[in-house]
């Protein structure tokens, strides 16, 4: 599969990279960066870190990359994300979106893009949280009201949204699991004189410091017992990896809108 990254120099770009030179029967054709950005010109490969060059300079012109590509993988920022969905559904390629802090109407417009391009959009990409989904939504099911939901994040001192886009699928899973509205129920910040905890809230918190990949716990608080669900991520590979296989599984797909839940068979 020809694949493209765009956001090519980023944390999540360059281990792209150097995933796709490891992954059998995909290849590298365009890596691409916005037009400030001081990378330019340089090849992927060595950015990446790999013992070799590449011999794909990082580029600022996404349309003759999305002309010959079958797949894009995304890991940027959202308003670079909608321009490359748009292109992406000109092209009618793959374009697999691991950005975060989309917003309602941001996903409204990939809802439209994907009449025509392949998405798959997901807040994490790794086999374990989606995972950990099931098992925070089946926990709220099974635990009730009762029972107090928290979601408590920690990232490196670096991410600039909050809560992360974990969090919030977290958040999604536990309010589908109590057949309630996230958006209605959820308390993302506290400070001052809040009052006491509204019943069947699902609270956010996050923490932010060093280099911490990613951090989640999903607590279940009761009356007189508490049950924790925690994922950690050790390596920004496993998101890599993740999106690798969302973009082949996607190639194999009609035009839509995916998550890592169908391509993961969950
Ligand atoms: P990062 O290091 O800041 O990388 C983002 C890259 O995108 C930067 O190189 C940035 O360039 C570049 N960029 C910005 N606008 C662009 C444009 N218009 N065209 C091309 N490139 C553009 O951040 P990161 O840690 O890799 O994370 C990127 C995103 O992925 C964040 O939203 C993060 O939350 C998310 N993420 C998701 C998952 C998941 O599994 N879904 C996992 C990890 C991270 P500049 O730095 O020059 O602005």
């Amino acid at each position: 599969m020809r694949l493209v990254v765009v956001g090519s120099s980023g944390r999540m770009g360059r281990m792209l990279i150097k995933a796709i030179a490891e992954t059998e029967d995909c290849t590298l054709v365009g890596a691409i960066e916005h037009e400030h950005s001081p990378f330019v010109g340089q090849d992927a490969g060595a950015l990446a870190g790999l013992p070799a060059p590449l011999g794909i300079p990082l580029s600022t012109d996404p349309l003759p990359l999305f002309a010959n590509c079958d797949g894009v993988i995304d890991f940027t920022a959202p308003a670079a994300t909608l321009g490359y969905a748009e292109l992406a559904a000109q092209a009618r390629i793959v374009h697999v979106i691991g950005t975060t802090g989309l917003t309602e109407p941001d996903f409204e417009k990939l809802r439209a893009a994907a009449r025509h391009a392949r998405i798959v959009q997901s807040g994490n990409m790794s086999l374990g949280v989606n995972l950990l989904a099931g098992l925070v939504k089946k926990a709220a099911a099974t635990l009730g009201a009762d029972f107090d939901i928290e979601i408590l994040e920690m990232h490196h001192r670096m991410k600039v949204d909050a809560p992360s886009g974990t969090a919030l699928l977290l958040g999604e899973a536990a309010a589908e699991g109590r057949e309630i509205s996230l958006k209605e129920h959820s308390v993302r910040v506290r400070d001052g004189h809040t009052g006491a905890r509204e019943r069947g809230s699902i609270g956010f918190a996050t923490l932010r410091g060093g280099t911490v990949i990613g951090d989640h716990s999903v607590i279940f608080a009761g009356a007189s017992e508490r049950l924790e669900l925690v994922h950690r991520a050790e390596d920004r590979g496993i998101f890599a990896s993740g999106a690798i296989k969302a973009a082949q599984w996607a190639f194999k797909q009609k035009p839509g809108y995916y998550t890592m839940t169908d391509v993961l068979g969950l």
